[in-house]
């Protein structure tokens, strides 16, 4: 996949913050270890000289190969004796060592002259977020999903109370998010305007994004519109959209059916959900239509495609949104 400037330049940054972060915190741990033990610091003073000693003693006309090699000798000693220092008082021996996100390439995004995959998947992950709706994922959360606006009396039309079904989609969703991987299986939230889809979605994108998988979330309309925009040359993204939308690790589709509906629209949902099915690569889809609303819009073979394959998970109660509004 090719990025643009833009996109190499952010992740750089993401990339290069690493290994500030990295070693500020080195830096806050050597600091706290030289209070406490002091001979650490003398320790350090030595190596700091005899690697001051090395760069004269290439100057030597003779004897230069021995005395570096005592030199190289001394050094080994003095951090054996750190090590030693260390483990006795119940640190790691590393534990002065910087802990790079990254050890290949020690966050500096660059091994040998070649880009580090992490480098490279942070542009991935930087290329997802463009694409995805910029909604504040982080105060969708399953802490704050609040079960006390669903009913917990039995509705007349329905023989359960809305408020016990609707804990047993929020249990499903967590141990969805918590046990997530590549081949996780696909889900329809289905159900009525503002009964919480959008957010238990996003609340299970937070938790997967935290675990490092790459996520897409976006509304149908605008996942839709950004597919027809480079369809017909009109993306301003130097990358394909497709391709993200049919490589990335998650795809969560919200309001599905509230799209406006064309003949590019219905073959590029069938093309999305499809090739994500062949590929076992889960999508998450919320709408609020139900299955003979979602037949009549789309082809029979996608919907067929959705309810035969996907985890299908009804919302009830009543509208959230206008009980919260009322508060
Ligand atoms: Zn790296």
């Amino acid at each position: 996949m090719a990025y643009n400037k833009q996109i190499f330049k952010k992740a750089s940054d993401i990339v290069a913050q690493r290994r500030r972060d990295a070693l500020a915190q080195c830096e806050i741990r050597r600091n706290d270890c030289v209070l406490r033990f002091p001979e650490i610091a003398e320790l350090e003073k030595d190596m700091a000289s005899s690697a001051l000693a090395v760069t004269k003693a290439l100057d030597m006309a003779d004897g230069a190969k021995e005395y570096v090699e005592s030199l190289k000798n001394k050094n080994l000693s003095s951090q054996r004796k750190i090590a030693e220092i260390l483990e006795s008082n119940g640190y790691g021996a590393d534990y002065l060592k910087p802990r790079f996100f990254c050890k290949k390439c020690e966050d500096k995004g660059v091994v040998d002259g070649v880009i580090c995959d992490c480098l490279k998947d942070c542009m991935r992950a930087v290329a997802l977020n463009e694409i995805s709706d910029k909604i504040p994922v982080k105060e969708y959360t399953f802490d704050n999903f609040s079960l006390s606006y669903y009913p917990g009396e039995k509705d007349a039309a329905m023989s359960f109370a809305p408020r016990d079904k609707m804990q047993g989609v929020l249990n499903y969703c967590k141990n969805y998010a918590a046990d997530f991987g590549k081949h996780s299986e696909s889900l329809i939230f289905s159900g009525e305007t503002g009964l919480g889809k959008t957010h238990l979605s996003l609340a299970i994108a937070g938790e997967v994004t935290k675990k490092g998988f790459n996520v897409i979330y976006g509304s149908a309309q605008n996942l839709l519109n950004m597919l027809e925009d480079e369809k017909f040359g009109r993306s301003r993204l130097d990358y394909s959209v497709e391709e993200s939308l049919l490589g990335c690790d998650l795809l969560i589709i919200d309001d599905l059916g509230s799209e406006f509906s064309t003949q590019f629209t219905l073959s590029a949902v069938y093309n999305v959900i499809n090739s994500r099915l062949l590929e076992r690569k889960p999508v998450i889809i919320s709408t609020n239509y139900s299955i003979d609303e979602m037949e009549s819009k789309y082809s029979p073979r996608i919907t067929s495609r959705i309810f035969g394959n996907y985890r299908h998970l009804l919302f009830f109660g009543k509208d959230i949104r206008q009980l919260k509004s009322q508060y």
